[in-house]
C-alpha cells in the first residue's frame, strides 16, 4: 500500500513525455489512471501496458481545447472508478519564436492548449471535487515563467497565467476542499521541442535538451510527491530542473 493507492487520477497530455511518465508512476503506486490526449493509439497502448503490469488504466480521447472533451474525461473517471481525486492538467505545446515574428496563430494555439485547456479542466473537475468534498488540481507550468528569456514570451505568459489561476483558486479554497499544485519543470527530455515551428528556436532548444535535460520520470516523481501528501497538506509549488540549468 502507498499513499497513492486507490486514488483516481485523470491526466491530460498522457500520450508522451511527462504525462506518460506520471501515468506509469502513479499507476505503479496504486492509482487508477484515466489517460487523456489526442493520439488515441498511443493512449490505448499505454493503458494496455499499465494493465498488463497489474495497474488500472483507461484511455479517453481528449482534445483540451474542447470543453466537452474535459467533461468527458472527468465523466469517464467517475463512471469507471466512482470518483476523481486528482486532475493533472499537463497537456501543453510550445511554439517558440521572437515576438517580432508575429506568429499570431502560434500564440492562439498556445493560449488554447496551455491556458484554455487548463480552464476547461477546472470547469469539469471543480463541481466533482465540491460534490466529493475534496479534490486536487495539479498543473504542469514551467521555469520559463520564472526566468523570462527571449523566444519564450507567449509560452511563458500562458504558463504564468496558469500559475496565477492556481494561486487564486488556492486562496478561494480555504474551506479545505481543493488542493492546488503548480509543477514547474526546467529542461525535460520529451517530444515538446517537436512543436516548435521556428527552426532556429527548435534547433537551439534541441541542443540544450541534448546537453542538459532531465528525464520525464524526474517530474513524475515530483507530481507523485504532491499527490501522496495527506489532504490537509498542500504542496503549492514545485520547481524541478537539471542541476546545471541556469
Ligand atoms: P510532450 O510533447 O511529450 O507532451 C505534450 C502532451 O500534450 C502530449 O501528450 C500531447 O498529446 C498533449 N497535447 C498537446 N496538445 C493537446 C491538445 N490539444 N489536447 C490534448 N492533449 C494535447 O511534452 P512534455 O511532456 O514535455 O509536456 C508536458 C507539459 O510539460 C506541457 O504542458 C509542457 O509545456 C510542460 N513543460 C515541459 C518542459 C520540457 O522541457 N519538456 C519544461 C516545462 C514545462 P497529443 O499530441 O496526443 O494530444
Amino acid at each position: 500500500m502507498t499513499a497513492i493507492s486507490g486514488k483516481v487520477v485523470a491526466i491530460t497530455g498522457a500520450s508522451s513525455g511527462i504525462g506518460e511518465a506520471t501515468a506509469r508512476l502513479l499507476a505503479e503506486r496504486g492509482a487508477a489512471v484515466v489517460l487523456g490526449a489526442r493520439r488515441t493509439e498511443r493512449l490505448d497502448e499505454l493503458a494496455r501496458d499499465i494493465r498488463d503490469h497489474g495497474g488500472r488504466a483507461i484511455a479517453c480521447a481528449t482534445d483540451v481545447t474542447r470543453r466537452e472533451d474535459l467533461e468527458g474525461l472527468v465523466g469517464r473517471a467517475v463512471a469507471e472508478f466512482g470518483r476523481l481525486d486528482v486532475l493533472v492538467g499537463n497537456a501543453g505545446i510550445s511554439r517558440l519564436g521572437p515576438v517580432a515574428d508575429l506568429d499570431v496563430d502560434g500564440w492562439s494555439a498556445m493560449i488554447d492548449v496551455n491556458l484554455r485547456g487548463v480552464l476547461h479542466g477546472v470547469a469539469a473537475a471543480l463541481p466533482v471535487f465540491r460534490r466529493q468534498g475534496r479534490g486536487h488540481l495539479v498543473t504542469t507550468v514551467s521555469t520559463s515563467g520564472l526566468k523570462i528569456v527571449p523566444t519564450q514570451a507567449v509560452y511563458a505568459a500562458t504558463k504564468n497565467a496558469v500559475r496565477t489561476l492556481l494561486e487564486a483558486l488556492r486562496q478561494e479554497s480555504t474551506d479545505g476542499v481543493v488542493r492546488t499544485t503548480a509543477v514547474s519543470p526546467g529542461f525535460v527530455n520529451t517530444e515538446l521541442t517537436d512543436s516548435i515551428d521556428d527552426p532556429r528556436a527548435r534547433e537551439q532548444a534541441r541542443r540544450t535538451m541534448d546537453r542538459i535535460a532531465i528525464p520525464p520520470e524526474a517530474v513524475a516523481r515530483a507530481i507523485a510527491f504532491a499527490v501522496e501528501q495527506p489532504h490537509d497538506v498542500e504542496i503549492g509549488e514545485v520547481t524541478i530542473r537539471p542541476t546545471v540549468q541556469g
